[in-house]
């Protein structure tokens, strides 16, 4: 089996187990306005922008009858729950190993996450193993068009690293992320979280061109 040409990385959720907490935020600043999210509507924010994911609880308070407070009030609520939270983010098993693989190998990499460049200071602050991977495309980058699940992250993140998008392994943990990665091309490895009850009890499917793990340390660069 060749080496991929790049790995391009989600962050949320796959190099840190950073999503629970990011639900509990949202779930906090939409009951402060009224509405209890679902299992199916948290996972549904999740890989996503935080404004498009502000905008989307914005219509779920409105179509559930409630005053819908502006993004800023939304936000005033949500970020100091998660700047609280985050930093407390712990690994996901076998991110710090198949990083230091890559690095072993040659392998370029990216971080292709929806999280904007202040947010992934505050959760990489106590990770430095995650400086190995130089090269971000953030929520907020400038040269963005659209977020996760346009392809557009993905595609900017193999523009820049030199390399085709298709001759790419992509990781992804959310529906938005893995709609991304397959969207530019690249070949898509979805970590299922078996532990997550929410997401075992909607039985998600992912599409079959998709590798599936459990867990990073199966992951097999070469052969
Ligand atoms: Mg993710």
């Amino acid at each position: 089996m060749p080496l991929p040409a790049a790995c391009l990385f989600d962050l949320d959720g796959l190099l840190l187990d950073t999503e629970p907490l990011h639900s509990e935020a949202w779930q906090h600043a939409a009951q402060r306005f009224g509405l209890h999210l679902t299992v199916e509507q948290l996972l549904a924010l999740r890989g996503r922008r935080r404004l498009d994911c502000a905008e989307q609880v914005r219509r779920w308070i409105g179509q559930a009858g409630q005053v819908v407070p502006s993004v800023e009030e939304l936000l005033a609520v949500r970020q100091p729950i998660a700047e609280r939270l985050l930093p407390s983010a712990q690994p996901m098993p076998g991110a710090i190993a198949l990083i230091a693989a890559c690095q072993d190998r040659g392998v370029p990499m990216a971080m292709v996450t929806s999280s904007s460049r202040t947010a992934v200071a505050l959760k990489e602050a106590p990770h430095p193993w995650l400086a190995a991977i130089s090269l971000r495309v953030h929520g907020d980058d400038p040269a963005l068009a659209a977020g996760k699940p346009a392809p557009d992250p993905y595609r900017l993140a193999a523009q820049r690293l030199g390399v085709d998008p298709r001759v790419c392994w992509a990781f992804e943990d959310s529906q938005a992320g893995v709609q991304s990665a397959l969207a530019a091309g690249c070949l898509v490895h979805v970590l299922v979280h078996r532990h997550d009850r929410v997401a075992a009890e909607l039985g998600l499917q992912w599409p079959s061109s998709c590798r599936l793990v459990e867990d990073l340390s199966e992951v097999v660069l070469a052969e």
